[in-house]
């Protein structure tokens, strides 16, 4: 993937400012940054669902507007709230997608992935917010995507559950899975990615490991993890 002098202007605003970045397939990055930063519209235009106001962007090979169908079935997606059917059970959920794709993931294995198994025939209405949570990483598995989106994937969540989340997304990515994700969080970037992208304002103000992450004083401003 890789994103060329990108912006996004909402009229005189640049939610988006002129960054850029590649990342190589495999890996894990963090698009870390407090509110209004421009992670979820910087994710929308690589998800081809926004259009970019100037620069160069490419996914799996293409300008995410022009993707098609066949291109966008690589990609799983994670969006930043959960709005799941209620009514019926995760592996009836997981069903029903899994006949969306050419080729889906075993549900068996989805609900391993995501740690459901023993949860595979309760409603969804029911389980805990970090179950639910999970139930969407597993929809956005389901059609075995080689790219996957997350949008501040363990946001409102307790320490346990986000700690189940990122186990998943280990299990993932373990797999293959290059992922992106969007956080508020360092305690997550830290954890689960090989490179951390922090934006503020707009501007891409550092591009670098967790490691250097946490020898730096330059992103002081991220907001602590809930206790
Ligand atoms: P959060 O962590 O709150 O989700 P974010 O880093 O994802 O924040 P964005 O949602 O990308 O930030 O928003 C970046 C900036 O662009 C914000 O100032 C926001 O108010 C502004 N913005 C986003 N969408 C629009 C829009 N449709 N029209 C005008 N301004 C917008």
């Amino acid at each position: 993937m890789s994103v060329d002098r990108l912006t996004k202007y909402y009229g005189d605003f640049a939610a988006v400012d002129g960054i850029s970045f590649e990342i190589p397939a495999g890996q894990v990055v963090a698009v870390l940054g407090p509110n209004g930063a421009g992670k979820t519209t910087t994710l929308e235009i690589l998800e081809g669902f926004a259009d970019a106001t100037t620069g160069q962007v490419s996914v799996l090979g293409k300008d995410p507007r022009r993707g098609g169908r066949a291109w966008r079935s690589r990609i799983g997606l994670v969006l930043q709230s959960t709005s799941l059917e209620t009514e019926p059970t995760v592996a009836e959920l997981l069903t029903l997608f899994a006949r969306l794709y050419p080729n889906p993931r075993p549900i068996r294995e989805v609900l391993e992935l995501i740690d459901l198994t023993a949860e595979a025939k309760v409603r969804i209405g029911t389980l805990s917010g970090g179950q639910q949570r999970r139930v969407d990483l597993g929809l956005a598995m389901i059609g075995n995507p080689e790219l996957l989106f997350l949008d501040e994937p363990t946001t409102g969540l307790d320490p346990e559950a986000r700690r189940r989340c990122w186990a998943s997304i280990e299990r993932l990515n373990g797999s293959g899975t290059t992922i992106l994700l969007t956080t508020h969080y360092l305690d997550e970037a830290d954890k689960l990615a090989d490179r951390v992208l922090v934006l503020s304002a707009g501007r891409l103000v550092a591009d670098m490991t967790p490691t250097a992450m946490r020898a730096s004083s330059g992103v002081s401003f991220v907001r602590l993890p809930l206790p």
